[in-house]
Formats: structure tokens, C-alpha cells, sequence
């Protein structure tokens, strides 16, 4: 079955967006985790219609009710790669959906791997990518930075280049979905917290906080969940800094693909990411309407 609409994201934004889609006649998935910024906020007193303050969490559940009974689908899931075909593929821990327009409201990026020397080392051996650079490590020694599904989703791309693959949490526990426990018997997995990363010009090792280092020809960083950045990186959408550069219609650089909220950089603010929802919307029901 194909989607009119796959929202990432299941914050203001996405929901806001989600709202609009379905009264739009798209048949509209929403995927995401329950991680919305709106859930670290305790009171919120300045949106518009809220006489006195509401919780975050409050405001997270309503809309999320406004949209199911709108129509929208909505799932629990990690969304770890986008694929352009004719539609949008977009590959999930638990599955995979296709959907002709998808829009891109994961919130701010995440915060770096907390590793010493990771800048240093970026262009240089450190890559953000395993479409875009697995090929230049072919047969080579490497590793994936990571301790989610996102980072064995990874490694597991990398596996058409190089079967010398470590799997380096930084000293976190393994957090991976059944799906992908039977994948980790392909890697060899380093749990060892980092101290930091060496070398001269290129990555050269990695060094522990136990004093040991090990040898490394390439390291590609996924910690924690596929960001809107990694998604940039991987499909070619243009960015400003760390944030999805969009223009006054939410459009990206690539056709039937939109971003709004936290994700494209603007005042992080619900109601600028309610807004930019319901302006990519329309962008979304025109983008449908003229593939039907
Ligand atoms: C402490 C705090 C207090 C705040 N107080 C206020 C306030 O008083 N007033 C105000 O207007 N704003 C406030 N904000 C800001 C507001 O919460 C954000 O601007 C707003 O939530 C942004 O909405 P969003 O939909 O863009 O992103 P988010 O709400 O962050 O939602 C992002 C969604 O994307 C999902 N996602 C991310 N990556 C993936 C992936 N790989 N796969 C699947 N899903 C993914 C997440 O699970 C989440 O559902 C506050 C923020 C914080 C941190």
C-alpha cells in the first residue's frame, strides 16, 4: 500500500501537518517516537487559545488525538533511512512504507557523540554517511560509532564494502530492536567508553579510556537516532548548518520533500512549528492531487 503522506515526526509540527493532510483527503501516516520537545516543557503559557498554562505533555496527547480522529495513522517507530524512488521509501526499525510526499518535522538535530577529536577527524576518516563514503572504504578496517538500531542499520549498509566492522558504544549499553539482534553476530562490537580519536592527518586510532587503542581506517558516526542532518546527508537536501533549508513553502531542494519545525532552523517555538505544518501541508496536497 502506498501513503499520500508519510510525516516524520510526531511533534507539533508533524501533527499540525498531519491535521491539515487528512482533512485534505491524503491518506496520511505519522511516525515517531514519543520524544517531542513539548514533553520537556512543564508549562507553556504563550500559545495561542490556552487561557492558562498547559503542560507539554497535555498539549502532546491532544493533538495527538485531534489527529487520530481526524483519520491519521500514527506508529511508534524509528525512522533510520529515506529512500527516493519513484515515491519516498522510508525504512523504519520495525518497517518500511512508501508514501508519494513525505515531510520532514524531526525537531532540532541531536547532540553530537560526546567523543574528543570527532571534529578534527571529520572529512578525514570521520563520516556522517555510509551512502555517501562506505565506497571509499572498501576492504578497509572500520567503524560505526553507535548503540542503537540506527548504527547496526548502518553497519549493515557498510557490509557491501567491508566485512571488518566494529560497532563502538562509548561505554553505552546495546539498545537494539529484536529485528536487528541477530545482525550483531556480523560485527564485532566494542564497548569500551572512548577517550578519544588519533592520528596525524587521517584517523588513525581509537583510544580508550583504559589506556588500550585500537587501529581504525575509517569511523562513521550514527549515535543515538537518524537526525534530520543524517537524512540531509544521505539524500543530497540542502541544509544551513544543522538545520533543512526550506524555502516560504516549506519545499527542500528535493521535489515532493518538505521540512517544518525545530528541524529547519526558525524561532523553536510551537507555534511556528503548528505554522509551518499547515503551510507544508498544502505543498502536500497540491504535490498528491497532481500525481493522481
Ligand atoms: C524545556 C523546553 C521548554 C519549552 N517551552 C516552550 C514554550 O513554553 N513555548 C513554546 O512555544 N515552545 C517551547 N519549547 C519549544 C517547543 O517544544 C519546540 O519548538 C517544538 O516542540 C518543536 O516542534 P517540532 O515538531 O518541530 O519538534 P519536536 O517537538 O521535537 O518533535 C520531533 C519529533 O520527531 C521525532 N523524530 C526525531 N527523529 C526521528 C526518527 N529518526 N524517526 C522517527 N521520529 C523521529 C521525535 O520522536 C518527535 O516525535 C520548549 C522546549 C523545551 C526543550
Amino acid at each position: 500500500m502506498i501513503y499520500d503522506a508519510i510525516i516524520i515526526g510526531r511533534g507539533p509540527a508533524g501533527l499540525s501537518c498531519a491535521i491539515y493532510t487528512t482533512r485534505g483527503n491524503l491518506k496520511t501516516l505519522v511516525i515517531g517516537k514519543t520524544d517531542s520537545m513539548l514533553f520537556k516543557a512543564d508549562k507553556i503559557e504563550n500559545y495561542y487559545g490556552f487561557e492558562h498554562p498547559i503542560g507539554g505533555k497535555e498539549l502532546f496527547e491532544t493533538g495527538e488525538k485531534q489527529a487520530l480522529r481526524l483519520g491519521a495513522e500514527i506508529k511508534e517507530d524509528e525512522v533510520v533511512g529515506i529512500e527516493k524512488t519513484d515515491n519516498f521509501k522510508v525504512i523504519c526499525v520495525n518497517g518500511e512504507y512508501e508514501a508519494k510526499t513525505v515531510l520532514l518535522a524531526t525537531g532540532a538535530p541531536v547532540v553530537k557523540a560526546p567523543v574528543r577529536k570527532l571534529d578534527q577527524f571529520e572529512g578525514n576518516g570521520v563520516s556522517y554517511c555510509t551512502t555517501c563514503d562506505g565506497f571509499f572504504y572498501r576492504n578497509k578496517k572500520v567503524g560505526v560509532l553507535g548503540y542503537t538500531d540506527y548504527a547496526v542499520h548502518e553497519a549493515l549498509e557498510l557490509m557491501a564494502f567491508t566485512s571488518d566492522i566494529t560497532l563502538y558504544t562509548n561505554g553505552m549499553p546495546l539498545n537494539i530492536s529484536d529485528k536487528h539482534k541477530d545482525s550483531l553476530s556480523k560485527l564485532r562490537i566494542s564497548e569500551n567508553k572512548i577517550k578519544e580519536l588519533d592520528g596525524q592527518d587521517k584517523i588513525e586510532w581509537v583510544v580508550f579510556e583504559d589506556g588500550s587503542r585500537e587501529s581504525i581506517e575509517g569511523l562513521f558516526v550514527a549515535y543515538g537516532s537518524a537526525s534530520s542532518t543524517s537524512f540531509a546527508l544521505k539524500m543530497g537536501i540542502a541544509t544551513e548548518g544543522k538545520s533543512i533549508k526550506v524555502n516560504d513553502k516549506m519545499e527542500t531542494n528535493i521535489p515532493g520533500l518538505f521540512a517544518a519545525g525545530d528541524c529547519t532552523g526558525t524561532f523553536k517555538q510551537i507555534a511556528v512549528a503548528v505554522g509551518q505544518g499547515a503551510i507544508a501541508s498544502r505543498q502536500m496536497i497540491e504535490w498528491v492531487r497532481k500525481k493522481r
